[in-house]
């Protein structure tokens, strides 16, 4: 097999999701978002391992994602954060999912469905506050609970808003949000509805707005360890790993990797590894990114190729192939530090990681 894996630690899982317990306090629900196969780390292991240390629910962004969850066994409630498809209706009946409605359309498509087959679906009403992506206008809340009255076979479970800018430095747009969506709460209970679930706060929202945290949170990135904007330690789950597989010793003024975007300065020894865009290491890396191997932080040089990256191990004393090569979890290379090279975030460096990775769960 390539030498190239990575190690998922559940335990650092576990402690992250106790964190969140931590900080929400026990009276509020946790819903897990594992979507994007838990981020990169796998979903089915992650999901198991967070029912084990007692998440409430798990979310995800497709019906797919739900599927092969109840297809592994999990049992507790899951979200399709994402809404679902009126053709997705008998695949929601059938697994027993919780989908997010935004439209009277939608809501109308499962109703028919679960009319057909007498079954009553809960669901959770999404509201659009301010993010301007998926949901509900605020303003037409009060005309989609007159339509719900006569959709007899769903049940309102859950009404719930999501932040577009919580982990920025300005904290006025949140808040504006977090005020909008109490003006929907009051709306829903002046109509007589009182939903068992309200929730707004994915991990920014959990680490920097309490008044967000209702009786349900949504995290997602900081139970992977990334994310913090707060005084709570978080561990990272993932560690990306590989091994030199050849050494070269190059001249001055050679030229490295596709194009020659790199030429030697100096007599170089450099080390060739087991992975490129191809897995999620991104070519926007080329020149810009370090890896660490036996301790030592060292430069990619030179582009990265669709199997394979070049590193410069000049000032790595006694250096071997087969050596273990740290491309980010460990050694102080961190997956934020992935994203700065690579000019995006945490999130996108997790959740690219390809498939031809082996997850070792440790
Ligand atoms: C992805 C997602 C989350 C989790 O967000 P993080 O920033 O990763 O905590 C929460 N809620 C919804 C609706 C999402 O789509």
């Amino acid at each position: 097999m390539r030498p190239t894996w990575a190690e998922i630690d559940l335990n650092s899982l576990k402690f992250n999701f106790n964190q969140v317990k931590r900080i929400v306090g026990s009276d509020v629900c946790v819903l897990s978002v594992v979507k994007a196969d838990a981020y990169g780390h796998g979903s089915i292991a992650v999901s198991r391992a967070l029912v084990e240390a007692g998440t409430d629910m798990l979310g995800v962004a497709t019906v797919e994602e739900a599927i092969e969850l109840r297809e592994s066994g999990i049992k507790v409630p899951i979200v399709l954060l994402g809404g679902v498809q009126p053709e997705e209706a008998e695949l929601v009946v059938r697994y027993a999912l919780t989908p997010s409605i935004f439209s009277p359309s939608s809501a109308e498509a499962i109703n028919r469905y679960a009319y057909r087959v007498g079954k009553r679906v809960r669901f959770h009403l999404k509201v659009d506050t301010g993010m301007n992506r998926l949901g509900l206008g605020v303003d037409e809340v009060y005309c989609f609970l007159n339509c719900l009255t006569s959709l007899r076979n769903l049940e309102l479970e859950g009404v719930f808003t999501h932040f577009a800018s919580a982990d920025s430095d300005s904290r006025d747009f949140t808040l504006k949000q977090i005020s909008s969506f109490n003006l929907v709460i009051y709306t829903l209970k002046k109509a007589g509805f009182s939903p068992r679930y309200m929730h707004m706060a994915n991990s920014a929202g959990i680490q920097r707005f309490p008044e967000s945290h209702m009786n349900l949170v949504r995290p997602g990135i900081m139970l992977y360890g990334s994310g913090k904007l707060g005084q709570w330690e978080l561990k990272p789950v993932m560690k990306l790993k590989t091994r030199v597989v050849q050494l070269k010793s190059l001249p001055v003024g050679s030229p490295v990797s596709y194009g020659g975007t790199f030429v030697t300065k100096r007599p170089t020894l450099i080390a060739t590894l087991p992975i490129g865009y191809g897995d999620g290491y991104m070519r926007r890396l080329s020149n810009r990114a370090f890896v660490s191997i036996k301790g030592f932080r060292v430069p990619v040089i030179g582009s990265v190729c669709m199997d394979m990256t070049i590193v410069d191990v000049t000032d790595v004393p006694d250096v071997r192939v087969g050596d273990e090569v740290v491309l980010f979890g460990d050694d102080g290379i961190k997956v934020e530090d992935i994203a700065m090279w690579a000019d995006t975030i945490s999130y996108e460096i997790l959740s690219i990681i390809g498939k031809r990775i082996p997850r070792i769960y440790v």
